[in-house]
């Protein structure tokens, strides 16, 4: 099997070794880390997917891209990720309810989809770190938008040689999901709101991986930062199995024929889950479109359709909080890709994008984006597709999930395609409480969210998962709240 190498967006060539890029999590000049090609699964191999399950299927695609690791390193990780912490066997359920099919990624620890690539990502790092040598420990800085914090904490929570810091929006968050960080146990966890929005989170986590004189001091006592972000190639290439998996459980329930095209909708912040998507095309499976769904923070789908990037605008606080989000971190390897792989073109956009809060690309690449449809959904769609889906299925969607809906059903009244459509679902209604029962009925916009669990339970005939029971009893461990300046010295004592 041919050798993968990971280098720089922005041009830095280190030939970096899968283990290498997991454990660095960026690269050193600032860009992201992709792999030096793709690989291409033929017709026959792709056949061969078929009867996999999930496991043997997240085998398959990571021992693609992560040539260091030998397979029985790979299949001891994957046992220890997908283990009874998810509630279900086959782990990303497909349901279907009327001719629409809902990808479930939302039944493992934290009930939302980082959980598919973050339970696996500590064991990825674990085994990197003993293939590399590294007698160093790993501190996980990681900047939330509400959903990736949790996954991070419950992932690496008391896992030996590694520390984690979440910093999360106070303001943006739902309540359900601040608590589910706030009461977070373990000896190396360490939480903290900050008052700022997500994108003020990920600049100073930016910021901080990038001080040299603090990489300095840390490896001089022997730490060294990594991201559980979706920068990090580690979450990324995990999160490509569940495409495959939709499209093989669509083959083995005869609701596609083998090669058939078919499309996704994904409800998209910082670009990571679909750019998942994208990848899993450049492997070879077959997708006719890709409909990248935003909420009113729509910098995404002004993009696809204009070929401009524009974040000069009003960050908005929406009922989809894990997708509040102006900067999009991982577009940077889709604008590396449509470029021919031009790193001298990413990083003059990049330079535009921080010096003038706006980039424009040429034509050319604007040609190359058709295999995405960019949409956005309001708030006041996101609750009418909720109910709508509802009363006719009984079935409830999270508001995430919502807005793909939303944008699917707008992308049919324009182009009339009739190709079979997975909807992305990122995360489980029962974080999302007050959001989703009001937009069933007005009058649980009042209603505390905690109680409103067994009322959800109730009217949608859904058992309460187990990870948010009793959650409202839980002891608060983490109660600081920081400024944006101090962020770096809260790292520096928690390191102490
Ligand atoms: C993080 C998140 C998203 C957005 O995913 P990206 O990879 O950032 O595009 C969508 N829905 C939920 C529930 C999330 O937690």
């Amino acid at each position: 099997m041919e050798e993968i190498y990971y280098n720089s967006t922005r041009g830095l060539n280190e030939n970096l070794t899968a283990s290498e890029a997991i454990l660095k999590g960026i690269a050193e000049d600032g860009g992201l880390l992709v792999p030096n090609c793709i690989p291409f699964i033929s017709k026959e191999e792709l056949k061969n997917c078929e009867q996999m399950t999930f496991k043997q299927l997240s085998l398959y695609i990571n021992k693609k891209f992560f040539t260091d690791f030998d397979e029985k390193e790979l299949k001891e990780c994957i046992d220890m990720a997908y283990d009874h912490k998810f509630e279900k066997d086959i782990i990303t359920p497909l349901n279907k309810e009327g001719d629409v099919f809902y990808l479930e990624l939302f039944h493992g620890p934290t009930l939302a989809f980082k959980d598919i690539a973050l339970c696996l990502l500590p064991y990825l790092m674990k085994t990197a770190a003993k293939k590399q040598n590294l007698h160093k420990d790993i501190v996980i800085l990681t900047a939330t938008s509400g959903d990736t914090g949790k996954a991070a904490l419950e992932g690496f929570s008391d896992v030996d040689g590694t520390k984690v810091m979440v910093f999360f929006p106070e303001e943006g968050v739902s309540n359900i999901q601040k608590k589910q960080m706030i009461t977070q146990v373990g000896k190396n966890v360490k939480v903290l709101g900050i008052k700022g929005n997500f994108d003020d989170a990920q600049r100073e986590v930016k910021k901080i991986f990038n001080d040299a004189e603090l990489k300095e001091e840390l490896n001089k006592r022997s730490y060294m930062f990594s991201s559980a972000n979706s920068i990090n190639i580690g979450r990324l290439i995990p999160q490509m199995v569940y495409y495959f998996y939709s499209y093989m459980e669509l083959l083995r329930r005869k609701e596609i024929e083998f090669g058939e095209k078919i499309n996704f909708a994904v409800p998209t912040g910082n670009f990571g889950d679909i750019l998942a998507a994208y990848y899993s095309t450049k492997m070879g499976l077959p997708i006719n479109r890709l409909l990248c769904s935003s909420n009113e923070n729509k910098v995404l789908s002004d993009f696809l359709n204009s070929g401009i990037y524009d974040a000069r605008r009003e960050f908005l606080v929406t009922i989809s909080p894990s997708m509040d989000i102006l900067i999009s971190s991982n577009l940077e390897r889709f604008i590396y890709d449509i470029s021919g792989r031009n790193a001298f073109t990413v990083k003059e956009l990049m330079n535009d994008l921080n010096e003038f809060g706006r980039y424009k690309i040429s034509e050319h690449m604007k040609s190359r984006m058709n295999i995405f449809y960019g949409g956005f959904a309001t708030d006041e769609e996101t609750r009418q597709s909720i109910k709508e889906v509802f009363d006719k299925y009984r079935y409830l969607m999270d508001t995430h999930t919502s807005v793909a809906y939303s944008v699917y059903k707008k992308y049919l009244l324009e182009t009339h395609d009739n190709t079979k459509t997975v909807i992305v679902s990122t995360a489980s209604p029962f974080k999302f409480t007050r959001s989703v029962m009001g937009a069933l009925d007005d009058k649980y916009n009042k209603v505390d969210d905690f109680e409103l669990i067994e009322v959800m339970s109730k009217a949608a005939d859904l058992k309460i998962p187990k990870p948010i029971e009793k959650l409202n009893k839980r002891e608060i461990i983490h109660n600081t709240v920081c400024e944006m300046g101090q962020m770096e010295s809260e790292v520096r004592k928690f390191l102490k």
